[in-house]
């Protein structure tokens, strides 16, 4: 077994904090969750810097490291994530954040002789900005949802909606990782060609079709050298943790430039991440088994493992929210469009990382996968508007005024995730918020 599925004193359902917000019950930050972020205070905005999150506080990892708190593993840690980025951390592997996290759950654990030391390096959250929780060389963007790919496939080939590989071959396209933005994320209705329906000839301007995409995203830890490939049984501790992401998608781009070589300027002009990482091993009381339906084949050996049978899937709830800016004129909340869980997916996180280096791929720290679109098996439970609305036929009810079959200007998605099981804490992931403003003038 890996550490990412073992259990430990850090996740002690009964351990509390003397930071009493993390004690609110269905808060998203409580001691057993502990995640990485880089961020710098509002109000006198000094240098980026990396900090874990606990209640409504942010533990400052460059004051730690500064007033020398921790020593040895977890010292080392702290002063690698105290960086602009968490790359340095990330490279680390999974013992140097194992080690951290034990020694902030423990200093952050009510009783804790540490709080004296401790309670100046806080932050409030509500006096945070966050940036990009690590320098992302590369981004690959994967499709391990057998729901959104059915779903999707029969509105763009409706007699060959499944294509004979997808049960055998985790797909992934090569993304952009310029355009990635953290939470708060603003971006113009991209501009591009497309073919407008019953017409022959193409024509350039403001995508009519933008979408969003539920998904969550995999930060890498340790790289593998070219040429080496990382065997399942060994993927988890390659990987650091993982946040939302939204991949914003040009459909009516998308439908035109994607023979034959996949997706490519219908994607690239915004992706949106939730600041916060959570790590594997914050996800550990919430593994299931990774099952396929009797109909389907069994993958092949190389990305097959006891381990992933037995707890690689991961039960993380995701909903997509949407804010339209009637809502905002009106005050009225935001509306959820759908909910569903990352334990549909039919690939596991260790088979996508497995995957990317069969071939001897080079994966460094701080790289980024996305999960693909995560739809769950019901209608209701699908990650887009594209299959929300089948294809724009169908308007989705948004308010008591509006709806909507693709985003229209001033529109905001708002991606939450979390995880819950009888038994333990609640942990949450946050947010990705994003916002489409109108077409720039062409
Ligand atoms: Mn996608």
């Amino acid at each position: 077994m890996s550490v990412a599925l073992e259990l430990n004193s850090t996740h002690d359902p009964q351990r509390r904090s003397w930071v009493v917000s993390a004690n609110t019950v269905g808060g998203d930050f409580p001691i057993q969750n502990l995640p990485f972020a880089v961020f710098r205070r509002r109000a006198r905005p000094d240098t980026f810097r990396g900090g874990v999150a606990i209640g409504d506080q942010i533990v400052d990892l460059a004051a730690l490291t500064q007033a020398a708190i921790f020593s040895g593993e977890a010292g080392a840690a702290a002063r690698a994530g105290a960086q602009s980025t968490l790359n340095a951390l990330m490279q680390l592997g999974p013992s140097g954040a194992h080690a951290l996290r034990q020694a902030l759950s423990d200093a952050l654990s009510e009783g804790s002789a540490m709080q004296s030391v401790l309670q100046p390096c806080l932050v409030p959250q509500l006096d945070a900005e966050y940036t990009l929780p690590a320098r992302i060389g590369d981004y690959t963007d994967f499709f391990a949802s057998i729901h959104h790919a059915t779903a999707v496939g029969r509105l763009f080939r409706p007699d060959n909606p499944l294509l004979p590989n997808y049960q055998w071959v985790p797909i992934g396209y090569h993304g952009r990782s310029s355009s990635i933005g953290v939470s708060g994320q603003q971006f113009h209705r991209p501009r591009g060609q497309r073919l407008p329906p019953g017409q022959t000839l193409p024509v350039v301007g403001p995508s009519a079709r933008v979408d969003y995409e539920l998904e969550l995203g995999i930060f890498v830890s340790t790289g593998n050298d070219l040429g080496d490939p990382i065997p399942i049984h060994e993927a988890e501790q390659h990987i650091f943790g993982m946040c939302i992401l939204n991949d914003w998608s040009a459909r009516d781009l998308q439908a035109w430039e994607y023979q034959p070589l996949g997706p490519f300027l219908a994607k690239n002009f915004a992706t949106t991440i939730s600041p916060w990482i959570i790590t594997l091993e914050a996800l550990a009381p919430f593994r299931v088994p990774f099952t396929r339906r009797a109909e389907d084949p069994e993958p092949l050996d190389y990305l097959s493992s006891p381990a992933n049978r037995a707890g690689g899937a991961i039960d993380i709830r995701i909903e997509a929210w949407l804010q339209t800016a009637l809502m905002r004129e009106r005050g009225a909340d935001a509306q959820r469009l759908s909910y569903s869980s990352f334990r549909h997916s039919y690939w596991t996180v260790a088979q996508l990382l497995t995957h990317h280096t069969v071939n001897g791929c080079n994966l460094q720290p701080g790289d980024l996968l996305g999960t693909g679109t995560q739809s769950g098996p019901m209608p209701a439970e699908a990650g887009s508007l594209l299959e929300l609305s089948v294809g724009g036929a169908h308007p989705v009810q948004v308010g008591a005024e509006e709806n909507r079959t693709f985003l229209q200007d001033g529109d905001r998605v708002i991606l939450k995730a979390w995880c819950e099981r009888p038994g333990t804490v609640r942990i949450g992931f946050g947010e990705a918020a994003g916002q489409m403003l109108p077409a720039r003038a062409g």
